[in-house]
């Protein structure tokens, strides 16, 4: 029974605060739920919703899966975006991801985890679909970050292309979809498309997303490939071979 008694003592700590500045707060969150967002993000311990966002309790719904995604077969998730929608008429589905994200990682790198990897294949059809202007990239990790960054776009997608969100907009239910990424090391969001808030905006937003992110990647691989030129250059400089034939000139 005194198991894990430290979470339950952390837990008491933390109602008590919220008690003393709301006395009646539970109380009265415990009549009823309206939060305006539906929050998709990803399962790692570094992303909480509601700590990001300084939100407290009741103010925003949350669904997470390792690598925030969002699958049409995923019965979980339409399910929480259906309840969301439908029954408690949020105005807002942030998909959010996050820089450093393990499951993004794993998927770009082929690395092999078990039951999960079928998981990530997920975003492995993502990788396939921009292949052409990530296969450029010759650093790693900068195609790991980009990767997590399409990963939040065809994700947002994926929530547009749902008959929950289609019927919702049908009915001219205001509803704006969003895709965020989250920077681990300084906590950082940042919004990565204007929202989709009709079936209208979905291409032209997509598109100026995914131009946007094509251009960084271009600035990227510029980058490494004038600094790849100015190491071999210092490098000849250093060598023997070209001190003799600085010499001998
Ligand atoms: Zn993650």
């Amino acid at each position: 029974m005194n198991e894990l008694k430290e979470l339950f003592q952390k837990n008491r700590e933390w109602a008590a605060a919220i008690v003393k500045e709301q006395p009646d707060f539970f109380e009265q969150l415990s009549q009823q739920q309206a939060p305006e967002y539906l929050w998709i993000g990803c399962s790692d311990s570094r992303v909480p919703a509601n700590e990001i966002l300084g939100l407290m309790p009741g103010e925003i719904f949350v669904h997470r899966n390792v690598a925030n995604l969002v699958v049409h077969t995923d019965l979980n998730c339409l399910s929480v975006i259906q309840f969301a929608v439908e029954v408690l008429k949020v105005k807002h589905v942030i998909v959010v991801g996050h820089y450093g994200c393990g499951g993004v990682k794993a998927a770009v790198l082929n690395e092999k985890h078990g039951l999960i990897d079928s998981w990530l294949q997920h975003i492995q059809d993502v990788h396939s679909k921009h292949k052409p202007f990530l296969d450029e990239l010759e650093s790693e990790s900068r195609l790991h970050n980009y990767m997590c960054e399409l990963n939040v776009l065809e994700g947002m997608k994926n929530v547009c292309r749902t008959n929950i969100i289609q019927d919702a907009w049908a009915r001219k239910q205001p509803l704006s979809v969003h895709g965020w990424i989250y920077g681990l090391s300084d906590g950082l969001l940042r919004n990565l498309s204007e929202c989709f808030s009709s079936p209208e905006d979905i291409e032209p937003n997509y598109d100026a997303a995914i131009a946007e992110i094509k251009k960084r990647v271009n600035a990227s691989v510029q980058k490494d490939k004038a600094a790849r030129g100015n190491a071999q250059i210092v490098d000849q400089s250093k060598s023997p071979a070209s001190n003799d034939q600085a010499t001998n000139s």
